[in-house]
This record gives structure tokens, sequence and C-alpha cells, in this order.
């Protein structure tokens, strides 16, 4: 599907809602990877239903050259070859020339591996925002005059390096999409999950009670919902300690209480 038709289907089909509409702007050199992950499951029904759009800029519409070249090598040597200013700081400008939203409830974002760390918290932060901008990498990154000049917060999805900023502005969206009210059918399933509290999920059974020769535990059978309550507070404490203990003790790197990505926040 044309990216621009991401945009025109929601209007088309779920003209008025009576919803806060989250736009997203996207600036991409690969904007045709997108749509398909837009269409199904939480995103494709909060799509529909209007509570975000998405809108693509193609960075190599800003290109100057007849090859649409957004890239260059790097000054110093290396392998690879770097974003270059222009056409990003073009393409920056033409999205921020007809602005969605005020400044306050706008998020400027440049996916990078050089950027703080993204958590729930960050999610839910930004789930109250009315327009998030999304700038996408690609090669051995940006010319750093890029993250200089354009003041957007440098954000990572984590410790490891994609060859894109698609998947991390994909990452973004989805976990920002699934906090908008309305988005899931049940508000508590992302209250009480993974993050939310300093604790992983407590583990989950369903049909049958027993699976090759597995069974699920007795309490969850009981119906005595104090008790279940009890074992899943445990079970979760009992995940954490083994897999993320520092998410108990807020080390091994993980951000302090109060360090966000913007002071007050
Ligand atoms: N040379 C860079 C480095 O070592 O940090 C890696 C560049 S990476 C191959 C190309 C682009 O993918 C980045 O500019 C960024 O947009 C995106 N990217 C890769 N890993 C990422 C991550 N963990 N978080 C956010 N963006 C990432």
């Amino acid at each position: 599907m044309p990216s621009s038709d991401i945009v025109a289907r929601s209007s088309r089909f779920f003209p008025d809602q009576n919803v806060m509409t989250l736009h997203f702007d996207i600036l991409t050199i690969f904007p045709a990877v997108f749509p398909g992950l837009l269409e199904e499951s939480i995103l494709g029904r909060a799509r529909r239903a209007g509570l975000y759009d998405v809108h693509f800029t193609d960075i190599r519409d800003f290109a100057r050259d007849a090859h649409r070249s957004v890239d260059d090598r790097p000054y110093g040597g290396g392998p690879g070859m770097v974003f270059k200013p222009e056409p990003v700081f073009e393409a920056v400008e033409s999205v921020l020339a007809t602005p969605r939203a005020s400044e306050e409830a706008t998020q400027k974002i440049i996916l990078t591996p050089q950027g703080r760390r993204l958590e729930q918290r960050d999610l839910r932060r930004l789930s109250s925002a009315e327009w998030i901008i999304l700038l996408c990498g690609h090669y051995e990154g940006f010319d750093e005059r890029i993250l200089e000049g354009l003041g957007f917060e440098a954000v990572s999805i984590g410790d490891y390096v994609l060859s894109g900023g698609e998947v991390p502005a994909m990452v973004l969206l989805d976990g920002i999409v699934r906090l908008l009210p309305g988005a899931v059918g049940h508000p508590e399933s992302t209250t009480y999950e993974s993050f939310e509290t300093r604790t992983l999920d407590f583990p989950q059974y369903t049909r049958p009670p027993e699976y090759r020769g597995m069974k699920v535990p007795e309490v969850l059978l009981s119906g005595n919902h104090a008790e279940i309550a009890r074992w899943r507070e445990r079970e979760a404490l009992r995940t954490t300690r083994e897999f993320r203990s520092d998410l108990l003790t807020g080390s091994e790197g993980s951000r302090g209480q109060d360090d966000s990505w913007e002071a007050g926040n």
C-alpha cells in the first residue's frame, strides 16, 4: 500500500469518532517497509479507529543530485557512508513547516544507538504527546551536525546495532500506540505488565490444565483470588530476580528514578 494511503484511509473509513488522534511523522529512506505492520492487530484497529495516524517523508525527496543520494564518505576515512546534513535538515524542516500540534505537545526523536536507552516509562510519557516525529538513520549513522543542530532527543532502543532506524521507529510507535486509551480491549492489560512496576510479569497459563505432563499450578485453578494474587506477586519477583535483578536494585546501567530524557519529566 502506498504510504500516503495510510493517512487517507483512516479519515475515509472512520471520519469523526470524536477521539484525540496522535500524529506520527516518520522520516526515512525506506517508507515502503512500514505499511504491513500498521495494518494488523492492535496497530491496525487503533489506526482505523482514529487513535493515531502516520505520515511518511522520504528523505531522498530532499536529495540534490540525479542519483537522489543522501549519504557520503566519512571525513577522516573509515568504512561505510554517513547521512549528509542537507537532505535531513531540509526533510525535517518540511515536516515542521506544517505543525500538527503545539510545540509543548510535540516530541522530536532521532533514532540512534548513541541515544538514551528507551524504557517503558518513556513510552508512557510519549503516549500523552499529540505529535511525535521520528527520524530514522541508516548506513554508519548521521553526520554529527544533524544530532547537534536539530535538537531532537536521541533515543536508542537497546544496546545492539540494527541496520536502520525503521525497526526502532516501529518499536516506539507500537509501544506508544498500545498505551493510548482504547487501543487494547482491557486497559488493565497495559497497567499490570513487565516494566510498569519494577518487576517482570508473572507466568501465565491457559487451558488445558495439563499438557505433556506439565501442570498448571494448583493455586490458579483454586478460585481463591487472594491466594492467586499472592502467588502472582511472588512469581513476578522470582522471575525478576532470576532474569533482571537490576530492575529491583536500579543497577546495571538502569536509569535512576529521575533520570528522564527531559528535565522535569
Ligand atoms: N555506526 C553506528 C554506531 O556504531 O552506533 C550504527 C549505525 S546503524 C548501522 C544505522 C542506523 O540504524 C542508525 O543511524 C539508527 O538510526 C539505526 N539504529 C541502529 N541500531 C539502533 C538502536 N539500537 N537504537 C536506535 N536506532 C538504531
